[in-house]
């Protein structure tokens, strides 16, 4: 049950912005209410939190639950081609195991200091309520805070891809054909249920991408999103072989798509964008949307480098996500700030690397805009999401020190409490609402079950690794609008690379 009122009582605050100080911090009704030197107790729940550190809860802006417990799945490889692996050869999962992997997902997340998610989860046509329920029901009971965007789309993903490049032809469809009316049905639901029932839980609009939706359902989906006052998320040109497939689709690029659809808004975010141009950009800031920042996924497949250096200088809203777990491999916040911090040191001058301070405020900030909440802070007004940290790792002297420790060195084990919405959800790093041994054997159970079918999936990623590898790199050969990867010359020229595997040179002195 949520407190109804709550003191934390002596910690250091580290706050989105502003230098550390010594605080109480109180919280009634699920929102920080003060925060001050002594403050008086009066009937509220006390926590001593003397030597610890006071910080808002971090946030996912993008994941998707269903691969929560596909870690160490699938290889590194292109999106195309990782996805054969990801999405289609997975064994069947009914609604008792979204359950499971939303639950895993949750409790990793709360115990590593995350307290809101954006779940991008895949939603099945002939069985949407239940796993819906389902997810939904792993974050209730959880503690955590949650968007859910129902992942759908009705185009296979081979209609999505440009096969002209191929020497053969296109591969046939894989899924079956789904009706958009259908899924629209359910949406319309999915927001009946969900929609201002939960404190703690927010329906959101979802498609996949726009060039794996039919305009049927994009348009759709733009008047649920109008209709209800939605927030919107999507992938949007994650890779460079988005961009000419995009363009053969739509004859403009898939954010005037968006756009002319009424999408693009303060309300939108948008997850990955590496491979935006200028022009894309520009209608991305000039609506307020949200980029959603993906670093160790971008890195798992290879998508290229997102110039966050010059979207947060243009006061671009950008956010940090985990992504799913198929290509990251954990949900773990503090890992993907610091991927997302280092990462930029192979773009620009170092006059301009964004260092920690700024990774800290962008993924906080941008995820409160990405879940249209206010959260990320500990300022009187926002929702009282809360981690306190023991210091035994990071010695808190001054704010941009402690930022900088907490994002390069930190993993969770400082993660001590978590408050989300007022009540505490995890203690001595435990959640308090769920048995999490019982969490533990049904996750093994499931996992099991996933990797003992791996052998299929790369029977399955084998039988389309041919054609998908040609187009791939047929359209990496292709000059690109923008260049969004680093150019690596080769560590050794054509005679020395001839040579390879001759043994070693014994040199003037050898025999
Ligand atoms: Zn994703």
């Amino acid at each position: 049950m949520t407190a109804s009122e709550l003191l934390i009582k002596g910690a250091v605050v580290l706050d989105v912005e502003g230098p550390l100080r010594q605080a109480d911090i109180r919280a009634e009704g699920g929102a920080i209410t003060e925060v001050g030197p002594n403050l008086a107790a009066g009937s509220a729940e006390v926590i001593d939190a003397d030597q610890m550190v006071a910080m808002p809860g971090l946030i996912n802006a993008h994941t998707h639950s269903g691969q929560n417990l596909d870690r160490g799945a699938a290889p590194n490889l292109p999106l195309d081609l990782w996805l054969i692996w990801a999405v289609y050869g997975n064994v069947a999962r009914d609604a008792e195991d979204r359950y499971t992997l939303a639950m895993a997902g949750a409790l990793e997340m709360l115990e590593s200091g995350c307290t809101a998610v954006l779940d991008h989860a895949w939603m099945p046509p002939w069985d949407f309520e239940a796993h819906a329920e389902a997810v939904m029901s792993a974050y209730a009971d959880a503690g955590m805070r949650a968007g859910l965007a129902p992942m759908i789309q009705d185009l296979d993903i081979f209609e999505s891809m440009s096969f002209a490049a191929a020497s053969g032809p296109a591969p046939e469809p894989m899924a079956d054909p789904v009706d958009p009316a259908l899924l629209l049905g359910a949406m319309a639901d999915f927001f009946d249920r969900w929609q201002g029932t939960h404190p703690r839980l927010t329906p959101m609009v979802g498609p996949s991408a726009p060039q794996r939706c039919s305009h049927e359902l994009m348009e759709g989906l733009a008047g649920l999103a109008r209709g209800r006052g939605a927030l919107f998320h999507t992938h949007v040109l994650e890779t460079r072989t988005q961009i000419a497939a995009n363009r053969e689709r739509y004859g403009r690029s898939s954010v005037d798509y968006l756009d002319d659809l009424g999408l693009l808004s303060t309300a939108a975010s948008l997850a990955h964008c590496v491979w935006m141009d200028p022009d894309e950009f520009a209608a991305v800031r000039r609506r307020g949307a949200t980029v959603v920042h993906n670093p160790v996924s971008n890195l798992r497949c290879g998508s290229g480098l997102l110039p966050v250096a010059d979207l947060l200088e243009a006061g671009v809203s950008v956010a940090v996500g985990a992504d799913g777990a198929a290509s990251n491999d954990n949900q773990n916040m503090f890992e993907a700030m610091k991927f997302a911090c280092l990462m930029q040191t192979l773009h620009g001058s170092h006059q301009r690397w964004p260092q920690a301070p700024a990774v800290w405020e962008m993924g906080l900030r941008g995820g409160a805009a990405a879940l249209g909440q206010p959260i990320g802070s500990l300022r009187p007004g926002s929702r009282a999401d809360v981690v306190l940290l023991s210091t035994n790792r990071h010695v808190p002297v001054n704010r941009d020190g402690l930022v900088t420790s907490l994002v390069l060195a930190e993993h969770g084990q400082s993660v001590h409490t978590v408050i989300v919405e007022g009540e505490v959800v995890v203690s001595a790093g435990a959640s308090t609402r769920v048995d999490e041994a019982e969490a533990g054997r049904r996750s093994r159970a499931l996992q099991q079950r996933i990797h003992s079918a791996l052998p299929e999936r790369q029977a399955l990623y084998d039988k389309y690794s041919g054609v998908l590898t040609e187009v791939h790199d047929d359209a990496m050969a292709q000059p690109a609008p923008v260049e969004r990867l680093a150019h690596i010359t080769p560590a050794f020229g054509p005679r020395e690379a001839a040579a390879a595997g001759a043994g070693p040179d014994p040199g003037p002195g050898g025999p």
